[in-house]
This record gives C-alpha cells, structure tokens and sequence, in this order.
C-alpha cells in the first residue's frame, strides 16, 4: 500500500504544477505534495552545499544539518563561494530556507555557570547565527544549556536569554529555536515551562522558537505512546509556550521509557514511542509546512531514505490532492 500511495501523491502534485518534470527542482515540489515536509539531518562531508544533495537523494523535503566541525570553538570563516553553492543548490533542488534548520555545536552551553564557557558559547552562537544569515537561512535550532548543578534554573535561564539577546543584537533577522530537553543531567528545557521562560526573556520575540524533539519529549514525560498523546502534547505546548512558537519537530523514536530523561534516540517504529504516534504526528494539519526532521540511528535496510519513506506512506493526505 505505501509505495502507490506515495506515488499517486506524486504524481498528482506534478500534473498540478505543470508538464515540465525534467529537473531536480520539481522533483522536489512534488514531494511537497502533502504539505508535509519530512527529511532528516545531513552530514556535510565534503562542502556545505552536499547537505542538500544528500537530503534529495534520500526522498526527503527539509534538512538539518551542522555548521562547521562539532569539536572545536573556533572555526575557519564560511567560504563566500561555498555559501553561494549552497544557496545556489537550495534553489535549483526547489527547497525553500524555512525547511532548513542548523543544528547548533554540541560545544556550546549558552546556560554555563562557568564564565570562559560562556563567553566561548556566546561568541559561538554570533558565529552560527552568521553562518546561517550568509546561507541565506532563518531558522537555527539551540540546545538551551545546563545549570551543571552549579546555578538554578532560574540563573541558566537568565543566561540563555542573555545570550541570545546579544547574538540577535549581532546579527539581524535569524530566529532562535530552542529544542526541549529530555530532563537529562543538568539540561534546562526539558519541560515546556523552562522553554517558555527562556522565551519571555528574549526581547525579540519573533526572533525565538521552538523544535520538538518527539524522543526527547517522551524521556521527559510527555507520553505519545498512548492514542491521543500527540495531541494531548501539542495542546500542552500550546497551553504553555503557544503553538505559533513551534518552528521544527525532530522526529526520532526513544530507546529509553517514558520518563526515563535519557536522549537515546531510536528508529522510527522500533522504540518505545512506537509507530502510532509517527502516524498521528505526519497526519496533524497543524504540523503542515513544518519541518519534521529525522535524527535516528539507521539500521541496515532501514536508513534515512527507508524512514522517510515509511513516514509519507503514513499520510492518509496522499491520496487526497487534487
Ligand atoms: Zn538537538
Ligand atoms: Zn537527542
């Protein structure tokens, strides 16, 4: 059933837009389809621009992807030429930059108690914000930080917000989308409520977001498990942040039990989340034009491309476009 589904949907779409199916461009538009935008995060091995090759080569719609090396605080600048190649390749392969979402360094801590890994962090943050403003990108995805059980909640929030607040002074335009935690060790924003406090401190208020990361949510608490729960959690996120703040879902399944706080990501349908909450989640009318965004491990057979695959075969839209 999957497979003509999704290229019924396919197909549809494209006599919608036209007769010309020769580029790569429509290929992508086609996949559009269903007004969801599915796709996972790509390495960028060998050039900035490969990221976006990447994601259209596994089927998918948006991408995430990382701004330099993950071990180090200072980076060479972007190449002007490469950044104009990835933009370049955005337009051609039809993706628009509200489907992309960088993922921050793991280095950073933008909450840390400690002042040499805050400055480090803050400047980082200036960094990437330029990084995306040079690729021609809007959205760019942070992990709020950790107290370190060093300072309060409170405190780490104070300096989230605070550095952000500087790094939008820095740099213009970019919005900030903070992702919930899963309440592991120190982390600051594995309940809704920390994120909106960070929110409410930030003073452009329509320079900050939210990504959902589903696993993450699970292993703090908020079960998607049950029939109902993704709902259930979107109204909870709507009740405490406000669902127009939700720029970007990640969608990974959970090793971990529900509560656990661990950040243990599993394929789609193989963990404890399960497979019906991914149906529900590619089905909610109020995740259209959002990015859902892949970061499973992969297993042989049931890669990236498998995963995308699965999630669109899941969307009872398909078969719905005119
Ligand atoms: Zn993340
Ligand atoms: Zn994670």
């Amino acid at each position: 059933m999957a497979p003509g589904k999704r290229g019924a949907r396919k197909r549809k779409s494209g006599e919608a837009l036209g007769e010309d199916t020769e580029g790569s461009g429509d290929r992508r538009r086609k996949d559009r389809g269903n007004k969801k935008y599915i796709g996972a995060h790509v390495g960028i091995q060998g050039g900035i621009w490969k990221a976006v090759e990447s994601c259209t080569e596994m089927g998918g719609s948006s991408f995430a992807l990382f701004l330099g090396s993950q071990r180090s605080w200072k980076r060479p600048p972007l190449d002007q030429a490469a950044a104009a190649r990835f933009q370049e390749q955005l337009s051609l392969q039809g993706y628009e930059p509200a489907h992309v979402v960088p993922h921050g360094s793991y280095l950073m801590n933008c909450g840390s108690p400690k002042e040499d890994v805050f400055e480090k962090s803050q400047a980082l943050l200036v960094d990437e914000l330029s990084r995306c403003s040079l690729l021609g990108l809007h959205l760019y995805n942070l992990h709020p930080g950790s107290t370190l059980g060093a300072i309060t909640t409170e405190e780490c929030v104070d300096k989230i917000a605070g550095a952000i607040n500087y790094a939008h002074q820095q740099v213009p335009a970019v919005v900030t989308v903070l992702e919930n935690m899963s309440c592991q060790g120190n982390t600051v924003g594995g309940q809704f409520s920390e994120l909106k406090s960070i929110i409410d401190k930030v003073r452009d208020q329509t320079r900050v977001g939210v990504c959902l990361d589903t696993c993450h949510a699970f292993a703090a608490g908020y079960n998607l498990s049950v029939e109902g729960g993704v709902k259930a959690m979107l109204r909870e996120f709507d009740q405490e942040v406000g669902l127009h703040y939700l720029k970007a879902v990640h969608l990974n399944d959970s090793k971990g039990k529900l509560g656990c706080c661990l950040d243990r990501h599993e394929d789609i349908g193989k963990g404890q989340i399960g497979i019906a909450a991914f149906r529900d989640i590619v089905n909610e009318p109020r995740l259209d034009s959002i990015p859902l965004i892949l970061e499973t491990p992969g297993r042989p057979g049931f890669e990236y491309a498998e995963q995308i695959e699965l999630l669109y075969s899941l969307c009872e839209e398909n078969t719905l476009i005119d």
